[in-house]
């Protein structure tokens, strides 16, 4: 027995995608043995996820579930819920490029959460091995969601999370991100060029005019490095205007930690994004929690409610 509350395990299995009937019972199996979630996702509930990057959420998960710190806090921060004063979210991926489900189904849900936007934030990858969604495919995601935007209160935000390539060229043209209503820039890569490379890819991003929102900024970089430069960047991010998400997901949690005690009182600009590859996923705003005490709420992007002005600020 390990006589705790398994909510937070089920949670991460329904993120996963797995059914309401096979959480409860490997909550039960799972509470009945020995092992470890890690261990036990892999051998009872990998198989049972739709799609790899599911797989993945769920063994990524499963990790974070087994450190005993992170899973009190984020228990914690669940148990609360989504702060009221929250708007919406602005990382959010659909099936146009890795995420599970339709745009349509983020959209209800948000509706349900009593949100005011929520933003369409695709995965362009157009020149990492998996082109996700080429410009093409953009443009036509953006008629798609005027469409979708004519039968819904909720502000739908036309974005993307661009990413930079090796050379510090972006994946779209700027006219075409123009196009969108603010762009997230990311950097990802799959090559191991150190993080010196990656650091030098975060400025391009920093720098450029398009771009709004540095999704997850510790990502290749990581915080010793990021914090022995940290002058250079707080003060390239006030000169260019840009936001520094604060990323919810669960294996994020100590980069974010990081960001927030480093640049809290700086005068800098944040934004908290689920970075959903699944619907249940967006219950995730509920983490931020573990940071909106520490923080000005003012320097938030969520708390507004045209955050589109807060951006060019
Ligand atoms: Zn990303
Ligand atoms: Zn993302």
């Amino acid at each position: 027995m390990k006589g705790e509350d398994l909510k937070v395990f089920k949670l991460f299995l329904e993120i996963a995608g797995i059914s309401k009937e096979r959480i409860e019972f490997h909550a039960k199996n799972f509470e009945n043995s020995n092992v470890t979630m890690e261990e036990y996702s892999q051998k009872m509930v990998v198989e049972e996820c739709e799609t790899l990057f599911l797989k993945r959420i769920l063994m990524r998960f499963s990790k974070v579930y087994d450190d005993p710190f992170l899973r009190k806090r984020i228990q914690g921060a669940i148990e609360k819920g989504i702060p009221p004063a929250i708007k919406g979210d602005f990382h959010v991926h659909t099936n146009w490029s890795d995420g599970t489900y339709e745009l349509e189904s983020y959209v209800k849900k948000a509706e349900e959460f009593g949100y005011k936007y929520i933003s369409v934030s695709d995965h362009s990858l157009v020149n990492k091995g998996t082109v996700q969604m080429d410009e093409r495919k953009f443009l036509k995601q953006m008629e798609y969601v005027d469409e979708l935007q004519k039968n819904t209160p909720l502000r739908i935000f036309k974005s993307v999370e661009i990413d930079v390539n090796e050379d510090g060229t972006l994946d779209y043209p700027t006219e075409i991100l123009e196009k969108a209503d603010f762009v997230l820039g990311a950097v990802h890569f799959d090559y191991s060029k150190g993080k010196e490379k990656a650091f030098e890819l975060l400025k391009v991003l920093i720098q450029n005019k398009v771009v709004k929102i540095i999704a997850h900024p510790l990502n290749k970089i990581g915080g010793d490095f990021f914090k022995a430069h940290l002058e250079e960047v707080v003060q390239l991010v006030k000169e260019n205007k840009k936001v520094l998400e604060i990323s919810l997901v669960p294996d994020r949690i100590r980069e974010s930690d990081f960001l927030v005690e480093n640049l809290k009182g700086r005068g800098v600009k944040f934004s908290f994004g689920s970075d959903s590859h699944s619907v249940k996923q967006l219950e995730l705003m509920a983490l931020s929690n573990l940071w909106i005490n520490e923080l000005n709420t003012n320097d938030i992007a969520n708390f507004y409610e045209e955050p589109l002005e807060f951006f060019e600020r």
